[in-house]
């Protein structure tokens, strides 16, 4: 879990202090800023940087990769004769994955795609302190980081992976668009849904599940939220969500998804909501109130993107989807392979 966390409109200003018993001696705090935010002097201005202090911008327009996480900790050790005092992740999950990733990497050898999996890590990572800009995934309190590497999309679990510090500001989320606050905020819907509705399911994961799913619920139906109390609620249900899927697993839509991100490069969010949209035979309470979302709020899902798909495509995405075991045991039970086939994926694949 993350050991320390401070909440609330403006607590981003508290960086500085947080970070001043870290400082080691001519040891850089690195920044990994989301690019969103380069022409934002008011905003850059509240980030003090001392020393020899570096600020990176990251471009969030495609998901992490293992080989960018690999040349960012080669040029942070290149660039600087000391290990970093602290990476600080300032951005959505894209942002928070690669600073989780990057400060595991400084303190591991070898190449970011040899820790893809569960609990591969063996050294402590570099303090890292995770800053959310938009909310929904849980990449915030999650011990994960989910990379794409060379033969597979997966998450370096482990102990190590966890912020030391977070810092929730909802104040932070204003700018996010319509849309991507809607997608990104349905991540964490959905993953209420594969949490409370899977066979992995305990009373730690229900009690946070159930939570964020009612502030889902309230925040994407209810009529009685301001803005201001929405960006809160939201940022502790993506809060909530993430501590629900700490202790069980997510399902269908995430299988689906990583299929979709793989071949397509399609983001998590969207294409969580682009399959979820389809699983009325799983989930069908929630694929209802889903759509009660998307209609109450305007936003339109993308659709037919995997028509032009090339057989070989079509078959990679079903193997990738395949491949995620405990996803489909945790929404389908031991048996899932006799529900779950490359067939059925196909059909459901082909009317996305
Ligand atoms: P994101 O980080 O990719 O950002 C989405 C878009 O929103 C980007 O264009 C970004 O620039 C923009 N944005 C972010 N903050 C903004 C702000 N304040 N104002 C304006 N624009 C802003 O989106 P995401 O949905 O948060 O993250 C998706 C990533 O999270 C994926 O890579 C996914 O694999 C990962 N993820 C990780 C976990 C985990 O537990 N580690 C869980 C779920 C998803
Ligand atoms: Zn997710």
């Amino acid at each position: 879990m993350v050991p320390k966390v401070v909440f609330g409109e403006g607590c981003f200003d508290q960086l500085s202090s947080i970070l001043s018993s870290k400082k080691k001696e001519k040891a850089p705090f690195i920044y990994l800023v989301d690019n969103v935010f380069e022409e934002d002097t008011k905003f850059l201005d509240r980030i003090n940087l001392r020393f020899n202090d570096k600020l990176i911008f990251v471009s969030a327009e495609e998901e992490p990769k293992t080989s960018q996480v690999d040349t960012l900790v080669k040029n942070i050790k290149s660039e600087f004769t000391y290990l970093p005092s602290g990476i600080i992740g300032i951005g959505g999950g894209t942002v928070m994955d690669l600073a989780k990733a990057v400060s595991i990497m400084l303190n591991n050898k070898g190449s970011a795609a040899d820790y893809q999996g569960w609990d591969l890590v063996s050294k402590k990572a570099v303090y890292h302190v995770g800053i959310p800009t938009i909310s929904g995934t849980g990449a915030e309190v999650s011990r994960t980081t989910v990379l794409t590497g060379p033969v597979r999309k997966l998450g370096i679990n482990s102990d190590f992976t966890p912020f030391d510090q977070v810092v929730l500001d909802p104040e932070l989320t204003k700018g996010v668009s319509k849309n991507q606050w809607f997608f990104t905020g349905m991540d964490c819907f959905i993953h209420c849904v594969e949490s409370l509705n899977g066979t992995f399911l305990n009373a730690f994961s229900q009690s946070y599940g159930e939570k964020a799913y009612d502030l889902c619920l309230e925040i994407f139906l209810g009529d009685t939220l301001s803005e201001k109390e929405s960006r809160a609620k939201l940022m502790m249900a993506s809060w909530h969500g993430g501590m629900s899927i700490a202790y069980s697993q997510v399902g269908v839509a995430h299988a689906m998804s990583y299929g979709l991100g793989y071949v397509l490069g399609t983001k998590h969010g969207v294409g969580n909501c682009i399959v979820f949209q389809y699983l009325s035979e799983f989930y069908p309470k929630d694929v209802a109130l889903f759509k009660q979302m998307v209609a109450k709020h305007g936003v339109t899902i993308p659709q037919g993107i995997c028509q032009n798909l090339t057989e070989a495509q079509l078959n990679t995405m079903i193997t990738v989807a395949l491949g995620m075991v405990p996803l489909w045991e945790n929404a389908l039970g031991a048996d899932w392979e006799k529900v779950i086939t490359p067939e059925k994926l196909r059909e459901l694949y082909l009317k996305m």
